[in-house]
């Protein structure tokens, strides 16, 4: 039985991240693309662990080759999923979360309808602002810019299936969580892992 494909969609500073690694980390069945860029790898960031990165000429063939399942700029970079390596990893039974923007979100969303997508919110205008700011050693006008960025990202929470606040962290894990669990246990799926058990209880 093939994997689903999740895609988990936040402003910066909502804790998508960590949430993310999190939830892999206790479950060996789920797994996070590796998306490209052109962005400059930040400090701490390995290539072909965080991202792949990539000059812009390069990302440029790999758009015209066809590779990416869905591609966008955000803000001053460009960023991608691979189509095959998503399609490999769903073949071999594993749900893939796509930690993408709502840019990709909505190109995923066309390509395959069956995708489902959680929105992962900050609690307050406050806390999210609290969470921008860092170490304190921004700029006000960085840090404005960052809110606006988010608020953005922000106004398409509507576009998605489910919403995760996160307040408090391990509620929010368990949240996220959740919908993982529930998402093995549709018909569909179970019928799939559980035939012999189902067909056993008609049986004479
Ligand atoms: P960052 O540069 O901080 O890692 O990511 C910036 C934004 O790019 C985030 O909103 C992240 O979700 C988005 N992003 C990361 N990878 C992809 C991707 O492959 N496709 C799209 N559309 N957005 C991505």
């Amino acid at each position: 039985m093939k994997g689903s494909l999740f895609v988990v969609s936040a402003p910066s500073g909502a804790g998508k991240t960590s949430l993310v690694a999190k939830l892999i980390e206790k479950d060996p069945a789920i797994v996070v693309s590796i998306s490209s860029t052109t962005r400059d790898k930040r400090p701490g960031e390995e290539n072909g662990v965080n991202y792949h990165f990539l000059s812009v000429d390069e990302f440029q063939q790999r758009i015209e080759q066809g590779d990416f399942l869905e591609h966008a700029q955000v803000f001053d970079n460009f960023y991608g999923t691979s189509k095959s390596s998503v399609e490999k990893q769903l073949g071999a039974g594993k749900d893939v979360i796509l930690e993408i923007d709502w840019q990709g979100a909505q190109q995923v969303r066309k390509l395959m309808p069956e995708t489902i997508s959680i929105f992962i919110l900050p609690p307050s205008k406050q806390e999210l602002r609290r969470r921008l700011t860092g170490r304190g050693t921004d700029s006000e006008e960085i840090i404005e810019r960052r809110m606006a960025d988010a608020e953005s990202e922000m106004s398409h929470y509507a576009e998605f299936d489910y919403i995760v606040i996160n307040n408090n962290f391990d509620i929010a894990l368990e949240e996220l969580n959740s919908i993982f669990k529930a998402q093995r246990l549709t018909q569909q799926r179970q019928y799939s892992s559980h035939k012999n058990l189902i067909h056993g209880l008609f049986e004479n």
